[in-house]
């Protein structure tokens, strides 16, 4: 449709509301240019799904519709020119010779030959242009329609990895009592969520495959959403082992027009299993039976732009709109998940065994502190896990070693003025990175913004700059130093930057061409590496020192997951895990893989403090061109918010400037809003803004946020 000078596409949500507008304004209304779609584009309950997004996290219908839909329709089909009967029709051709010029007929006599029509982009090359056809269209004599062309993202080499297949073997008591109840429960044909929590290696996998197989025998379809398939494809290629055809994928590894085609194949119905990342949540699946969300507690489930939904979360209201069974699955369950199951909104199932009874890893914790007196501050490796790395190394065995930071040193400080550098654009200090041998770049994780690293400082011109803390790149180096005939490669955000690079690295791992992998939480995923017998943890508190209500949650579920990568072959696993805070309750936890005790902790926390499951949290972020500017807007926002109507239904935090005070070049304050009652919350701040309408670009809403950062 017209938008001003543009021609823009749309998405017709109701075709029947009753709208109330003078006659002069009805003139003013341009007539749509093209209907693009004989059939509805997008399914109801899809339309009713986004529709809901957009409500509940307060974003507008069209951000949230976009996310439904795959995202360049017009690269992924193609526009054909064909002549209608009346342009075969010589008399007709004829009758209209005065205004027939010789370009028209060109195009005819062109089209005359290809009764199926001709790619409009082809007749451009033919020197026949757009404008010659669209005056033949206004005159009926030609007809457009639109044609997909398709490619299959499996032999584009994007997810590749062995998988046992699974016919035929038998199932653990476990894996049998869990596919029983579920399978109860698909078959009333109502909705329902449970909360599958399996240990790492009690083979979920294969009560996914088995259900799903379940639900699609019954002419129901199936839904799986995973966390990002490039790290994990396992799952993803099981379910394509197991249903062939019959499955499609939708990850952001694709590119757009392999999306769109996948996305066409599931709205004609071709595919029964759709197994995506978080946008799959809104796949144009008719009969929907089943959702699986697998690792339910991953991060990257929600997303960090508008919309900032929780594909997680939309999943359990998409069961819910769509009477279809729910299944959350995980070895460490949000907070949230579990707290629901622990007052009855879901039903957890355990599954508390690795297959083949195998034990879970035993873990042991090294007290850095005791090492650094020792030995000094420089130390990487305790005796102890140097020694666990030589063991494998003689046995053959692999080693992953984790440590949740990138890059070669974590800071660079002065020592003169005791200043460190920092990016121009955000409040956080560069990264140093190598950049071949002697070349050293200080990286801004969040903007990008690079430099060489200087001699001198920038601040204070002294020659006394002194590098500080270390990640993974350093953590490879000094592997490398130690165990010179050892096969090392790296996992991390910078290692796998090429697409394809992360598959690569993986295959490497399953064929046992790499002896340690270094990584950062990529290497905690859900890999099956049955060679793995060690997992060395360098500073298991990286990320307790995070200024975010989740942060103990996720050093659990980042040890239990990392530790779960060890023995699951037939040789036990051992993880040796470094830190200075032996005693941190998740550190302890995760150490003994006792996550109802570790639940029990942190649900204590989230009372007292009034975070998470146990009230509603919306994080708004106002952004600004200074400091100053940013509070002021906050503030003025902060005041509405508690003269709000409802203010009694909640509290409002702040405003303060934000953890990460400056990104990209803008400066952050925030706002909390708590309470039982989030509808209100939603509105309060819907409200404010109305108050307020020039504020409406600068401020995020971010409702039931997963980083407050
Ligand atoms: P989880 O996702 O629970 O960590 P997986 O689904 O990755 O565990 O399964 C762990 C391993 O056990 C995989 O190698 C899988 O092929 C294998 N496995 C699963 N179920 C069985 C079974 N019933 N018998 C034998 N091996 C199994
Ligand atoms: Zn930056």
């Amino acid at each position: 449709m017209p938008l001003g000078k543009r021609v823009v596409t749309g998405i017709v949500v109701d075709a029947n509301a009753a709208v109330n507008l003078e006659a002069t304004a009805w003139e003013k209304i341009k007539p749509i240019t093209e209907v693009l779609d004989d059939e509805a584009f997008l399914p109801g309950p899809v339309v009713d799904l986004a529709l809901w997004v957009a409500e509940y996290y307060a974003c507008g219908a069209g951000d949230a519709l976009a996310a439904a839909v795959p995202s360049t329709q017009a690269h992924k089909t193609i526009r054909i020119a064909a002549l209608t009967t009346q342009g075969y029709d010589e008399e007709a051709v004829r009758n209209l010779q005065p205004a027939l010029r010789g370009r028209q007929r060109e195009a005819i006599d062109a089209l005359r030959g290809a009764p199926q029509g001709v790619p409009v982009p082809e007749l451009n090359g033919r020197g026949i242009s757009t404008d010659v056809l669209q005056r033949l269209a206004e005159k009926g004599l030609v007809a457009f329609r639109r044609h997909r062309i398709e490619r299959d993202p499996f032999t584009s080499g994007v997810v590749t990895t062995h998988v046992v297949s699974s016919t035929g073997r038998a199932l653990t008591d476990e894996q049998a009592r869990a596919l029983e109840s579920l399978g109860a429960a698909a078959a009333t044909g109502e909705f329902a969520v449970f909360l599958l929590q399996g240990v790492t290696g009690s083979g979920k996998t294969e009560v996914y495959l088995r259900l799903a197989d379940l639900v699609q025998r019954s002419g129901k379809s199936v839904l799986v959403l995973v966390p990002e398939i490039a790290l994990t494809p396992a799952v993803a290629s099981a379910f394509r082992e197991a249903f062939g055809d019959r499955v499609a994928v939708q990850h952001s590894g694709l590119s757009d027009g392999e999306r769109s085609d996948q996305w066409h194949r599931i709205r004609r119905g071709e595919v029964s299993v759709v197994v995506g990342t978080r946008s799959a949540v809104f796949a144009p699946l008719a009969k929907l039976g089943l959702i699986i969300v697998d690792e339910e507690h991953d991060t990257s489930f929600k997303q960090e732009e508008t919309p900032r939904y929780n594909g997680r979360d939309v999943a359990v209201m998409r069961g819910k709109h769509e009477a279809a069974l729910v299944v959350l699955g995980s070895a460490t369950p949000s907070l949230e998940s579990s707290h629901n199951a622990a007052t009855g909104r879901y039903t957890r199932l355990l599954m508390e065994k690795r297959v083949h009874d195998r034990p879970l890893a035993s873990v042991s914790v090294v007290d850095m502190r005791l090492e650094y007196a020792e030995y000094g501050p420089d130390v990487i490796f305790s005796g102890r896990l140097k020694n666990a790395i030589t063991k494998r190394l003689e046995a053959g065995q692999q080693s992953l070693i984790l440590l949740n930071r990138r890059g070669l040193n974590t800071a660079v400080f002065c020592r003169q003025c005791g200043s460190t550098i920092e990016c121009p654009n955000c409040s956080v200090s560069l990264i140093v990175h190598a950049e071949g041998r002697d070349r050293h770049r200080a990286r801004c994780h969040y903007c990008n913004h690079g430099i060489l690293v200087p001699k001198e400082c920038p601040a204070c011109k002294g020659p006394y700059l002194e590098r500080r803390g270390f990640g993974t790149e350093k953590v490879a180096d000094e592997i490398s130093a130690i165990w010179t005939n050892a096969k090392v490669a790296r996992l991390d955000r910078d290692t796998v930057r090429r697409k394809g690079a992360a598959a690569d690295i993986l295959r490497s791992m399953a064929s046992g061409a790499i002896d340690i992998l270094v990584g950062t939480q990529m290497i905690a995923k859900g890999h099956d590496f049955p060679r793995v017998t060690l997992v060395g943890v360098i500073s298991a508190d990286v990320g307790l020192g995070l200024a975010d209500f989740r942060a103990a949650e996720r050093t659990f579920q980042l040890l239990t997951q990392v530790a779960g990568r060890a023995g699951r072959g037939e040789e036990p696993g051992e993880a040796i895990v470094q830190t200075l805070y032996p005693n941190h309750y998740s550190i302890r936890h995760a150490c003994r893989q006792d996550y109802v005790a570790f639940f029990a902790d942190e649900l204590l926390y989230r009372q007292t403090m009034r975070y998470p499951p146990l009230t509603a949290l919306v994080n708004l972020v106002v952004k600004g061109r200074d400091a100053r500017a940013a509070m002021t807007d906050a503030a003025t926002l902060a005041h509405h918010l508690r003269n709000n109507a409802d203010v009694g239904r909640f509290s409002v935090l702040g405003p303060a400037p934000a953890p990460v005070a400056k990104l990209r070049g803008e400066y952050r304050a925030q706002i909390f809003l708590k309470g039982g009652h989030r509808a209100a919350m939603r509105e309060a701040v819907l409200a404010a803004l109305v108050a307020e309408p020039e504020m409406r670009r600068r401020v995020a809403i971010d409702i039931d946020p997963v980083t407050v950062l």
